[in-house]
């Protein structure tokens, strides 16, 4: 194993292994398997969800299984987590792995008789679920298939496939964690978050349990790693959240949703898509609402974060600060944006929540959703240059907490105008405070990440200069 420490003037340094890796990882953890580490300044994860995290480190994760068989015995395997008799939860399963032909809930039934069970696909449009699953949510033979979605038929009868909002008839009778439940989540998660090397993170659309959670955890010191959070806040809600301030956890801001994603094409276009001419997205607020929000956000103390993916909703959340003159707002995503919006977000002094992830993700399909407009889409060099703060996050779960994906995102971008220095997304991932000594640098992994399988990619992530001005550890 070579274990790299940043050393000013000199560049990396390599340490003993052993006495390396003992002295600076937290606990053991996947870095320890590495085979070559990257030490960093403390990279903090600008948005993600912890607790959504840790609901799905409990669920059986289904992803690449190449038969129902195999998903079946994975199934079988996990659900025996920490509730048995509840309901058994996966997620990831793909058709298309197993010759495009759906499952069906006869095979489910035969290994949950009694208990239900609820496993969405890998891309969270459908969801296989089993006999009592069905039965709990009162769903019979005769069910009429829902606006907007349908509960697939075999010979004439539920195949046990849901589609759509489908899936919610039967998702809504899914129990809500307990108090218990929320708090191991939590737990899972930040030790899964601090063993991907992180020093911090975000949480963007907090919950009021789970407020109530990551206070309790704090005030008892049991967080093992610093977290900000930001609590939604939905269209007609009148009251905000007041800001807390804790000793490692900090409830700074709110989250609102302008608009859905680019993928399912609730994204808010100017134009419609270029895959589906008839459709140009939704906005969810009224503009002088959200105007009304930001600006008692703003007079509480609390940061506003609005997720907005498409030119149509970013405009308007531009729109909505600029009624009040309100700085310090957050867009999140920003995936389209005009040239003139660019400029306005600048000039308007708000920042950009940036996935560069997403972006591995997305690039297959995006450009026949966005056709020439992708020359407008993830524009994170434009929106460096035209003065607009960057914040990186992974938005784990929808992707890997892992930040090496967001360094090969970014710094190996194919557009030169977009690309960034790996000193820029180190700028991008540095702490919104002083961080505590204990966290001070960040572990990287730089070949064990399925992500950076080429040799370029890893020698340059491995003699990246730190920021400037910026004191490795
Ligand atoms: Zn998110």
């Amino acid at each position: 194993m070579d274990l790299f420490r940043w050393v000013p003037g000199k560049g990396p340094v390599q340490v003993a292994p052993k006495l390396g890796v003992a002295s600076l990882l937290p606990s053991d953890g996947p870095l320890r398997e590495a085979p070559c580490l990257l030490v960093l300044p403390p990279l903090w994860d600008h948005h993600g969800h912890v607790a959504w995290l840790g609901a799905l480190l409990e669920q059986a994760d289904l992803r690449g299984c190449s038969s129902v068989d195999e998903a079946l015995n994975r199934l079988v395997r996990e659900a025996a987590g920490p509730s048995p008799g509840a309901w058994v939860e996966g997620f990831g399963w793909d058709q298309n792995l197993w010759g495009g032909v759906y499952p069906g809930r006869a095979s489910l039934d035969r290994l949950f008789p009694s208990r239900p069970v609820y496993l969405r696909r890998v891309d969270g449009h459908a969801a296989w679920v089993n006999s009592a699953a069905l039965a709990a949510a009162g769903i019979g033979e005769d069910a009429p298939d829902p606006p907007g979605g349908a509960f697939l038929r075999d010979g004439g009868r539920l195949s046990g496939i849901l589609l759509d909002t489908a899936m919610e008839r039967v998702a809504a009778h899914v129990p809500d964690p307990s108090f218990e439940d929320l708090r191991r989540r939590v737990l899972n998660a930040l030790n899964h978050l601090l063993g991907a090397g992180l020093a911090g993170v975000t949480d963007m659309g907090l919950e009021p349990a789970h407020v109530d959670v990551l206070a309790s955890l704090d005030r008892e010191g049991a967080l093992p790693l610093p977290v900000e959070g930001f609590a939604w806040v939905r269209p007609g809600q009148r009251d905000l959240p007041a800001p807390a301030t804790g000793s490692r956890f900090h409830l700074r801001g709110i989250k609102l949703f302008a608009d859905g994603a680019l993928g399912s094409r609730g994204a808010a276009l100017r134009e419609p898509y270029s895959d589906a001419t008839g459709t140009e997205g939704f906005l969810l607020w009224e503009t002088e609402e959200m105007a009304r929000v930001l600006k008692e956000a703003r007079a509480a103390g609390l940061v506003p974060a609005v997720h907005a993916i498409g030119d149509r909703a970013v405009g308007q959340v531009l729109d909505a600060a600029a009624m009040w003159g309100t700085a310090g707002v957050r867009i999140e995503h920003a995936q389209l944006v005009s040239d003139g919006d660019v400029r306005r977000m600048a000039a308007l002094g708000l920042a950009a929540g940036i996935q560069p992830c997403h972006y591995l993700s997305d690039r297959s399909w995006a450009g026949k959703r966005l056709g020439g407009r992708m020359s407008r889409a993830y524009r994170w060099g434009s929106l460096l240059r035209a003065g607009v703060p960057l914040r990186m996050g992974t938005d784990f779960p929808i992707e890997p907490p892992d930040p090496a994906r967001n360094f090969l995102a970014a710094a190996g971008r194919e557009d030169p105008s977009e690309r960034l220095s790996v000193e820029d997304v180190l700028r991008a991932y540095a702490p919104p405070h002083q961080m505590d000594p204990a966290f001070a640098c960040t572990l990287l992994g730089c070949e064990a990440p399925e992500a950076l399988g080429r040799t370029s990619e890893s020698q340059r992530l491995v003699f990246a200069p730190p920021p400037t001005g910026d004191r490795p550890c």
